[in-house]
Order: C-alpha cells, then structure tokens, then sequence
C-alpha cells in the first residue's frame, strides 16, 4: 500500500465507526416505595435489583413479608433516622430471616446526633452481633448508592447531640436534576435549622416530617421547599389524630392540589418513581 493512502483509509476507517457508536444507555430510575406500615415510617429503595430502607417502621406491621415476597434477598443498607420504635421496631422481626442467612444486610446507618433510646441500643446491639457493619452519619455526610443518584444526609447538624425526634437523620435523593427528601420525624425548630444550612434546598417529592403531626411542616418550609408531591405515612384511624387536618391544609395551599397529597392510611403502600425525565407517582 502506498504509504500515503494508508492514513487517509485508517482515518476515514476511524470516522465511519462513529456511526456505529451504541448511544449512551439512560440510567435505570429510582423506585421510592413509602411501605404500609401503619402507625410509623419505611420507605424501600429501589434501582436495577438493588435495595436499601429509610427506617423500618414498627414491630409486627409486616416488614418481613414485603420484603420476602418482593424477592428481596439483600438490603445494601438500613438507615434509621432515630431510635423510636415505629421508626426502629420492624428491624426486630428481621432477626430469624438474618439469622437464617436468607436476608443479607450489608451496612446500618444510625444517626450521630442522637442521645439513643434502649431500642435504638438494642437493635444497633443485634445488628452487631449478626455481624453487620454499622456506622453513624450526620449533615454534609453520603450513603453509598448507585450513580446517578446521591444520597445526602443534610440533618441533624455536626454540633448537635439531642433526644428523638429532633435527631432524625434527614436524607435528599437526587439525580442532579430531580431529587426527594425523607425528613422522618423532622419538627418546625428542625426545618429552621435545616434551612438555615441550606437556604435554597428545593424539593420534588417531601416525605411529610413526623406522620403529618402539627408540630412539624411549617407554612415557611413548605413555601422554601416548594415541593410537587406530598406523601405522609400514618397509621389508619392512629390515636394521634396523624396527619393534622392544619398540615392537610398548608400542603393543599402549596401543592396547588389535594391529589398531589398520598397516604400511606388510606392508600397503603405509596410508590414514586425518580429519573432524570422526571418524579411520578406509581399505579401500586
Ligand atoms: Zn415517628
């Protein structure tokens, strides 16, 4: 071959092959499943076959049930938000199948901030002995997660150490374009704190603080965070009278539309999808 030639050919051999480049394949999207557990809160994540819960929800609400007959073998982790048992309790009824080897927990996360209860003690304890990792996380900190997605804990603060609902670990899923906060128990002087660090936090999907109670989700949050949907988790007919009919109110001002409210009392279990297109909620 002419020496000349053989560059012109390999160069235009090089350019004809970008038209065969496969196209970049669009991320799997995120599942937000926020469980019926009746009187408490369990949300289980969902990507590409793999899972992980924000709190379990309390004892005896069926935990082991769903995840069995969802197929689910494996939880890349567990975090709880605080120790009360209605956040902590379900973690309980997951000792037999641990102990069985036929539910795999790879890593716990409990929050920094707080001065724990017995129960959050013991499950930390159980978890340990099972031979599971455990590791506190607190603001600024991550949960490991496949990209697109980043999970950040933006509450409680470095500087706290206080009881209960106030420690609740507050987590922001987002794919850079889309994103959903999980405030658990989170309570008005909390939000003020929160938005005090992040002034300009935005949110699609609010998982609504403490079961919906009026000690929680202040008009000046919600018209900060701005959300699109809604999703309170409550238990049917619960004694606490959860969600408050002033907080049913201040999310139908700000949401624009009572549909755009989901709840986990009397819908059962609510499921969002998160991707880079967009946040939907899910036909169960
Ligand atoms: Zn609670």
């Amino acid at each position: 071959m002419h020496s000349l030639l053989f560059p012109l050919i390999f160069a235009a051999g090089l350019s004809s092959c970008r038209l065969f480049e496969t196209p970049a394949i669009p991320p799997e999207p995120l599942h937000i499943h926020v469980l019926s557990v009746g009187q408490g809160l369990s949300v289980l994540l969902e990507q590409n076959g793999k899972f992980a819960l924000f709190d379990t929800g309390p004892g005896g609400a069926g935990l082991e049930d769903t995840l069995r007959n969802r197929g689910i073998d494996t939880l890349e982790w567990i975090a709880f938000s605080h120790s009360h048992l209605d956040h902590t309790g379900g973690f309980f009824d997951l000792a037999a199948p641990i102990r069985q080897k036929k539910l795999h927990i790879r890593q716990i996360y409990y929050s920094a901030g707080e001065n724990r209860t017995l129960y959050g003690d013991s499950a930390l304890r159980q978890a340990q002995n099972s031979g599971i990792r455990t590791g506190e996380r607190r603001q600024f900190d991550t949960l490991a997660w496949a990209a697109p997605h980043q999970f950040k804990i933006l509450y409680p603060p470095p500087y706290e150490n206080t009881n209960e609902n106030a420690a609740s670990l507050v987590l922001q899923i987002s794919n850079g374009e889309y994103s959903a906060l999980l405030t658990a128990d989170l309570e008005t002087p909390g939000e003020k704190s929160l938005l005090a660090t992040f002034p300009s936090l935005k949110t699609d999907l609010l998982q609504v603080g403490h079961h919906g109670s009026n000690t929680g989700t202040s008009f000046a949050f919600l018209s900060k965070i701005q959300p699109g949907e809604a999703v309170i988790s409550a238990g049917k007919r619960n004694p606490h009278g959860h969600p408050a009919p002033e907080v049913l109110q201040k999310l139908s001002l700000i949401l624009g539309d009572t549909s755009k409210i989901s709840r986990t009392d009397t819908e059962g279990t609510v499921s969002f999808t998160l991707s880079p297109a967009g946040l939907w909620k899910r036909k169960q």
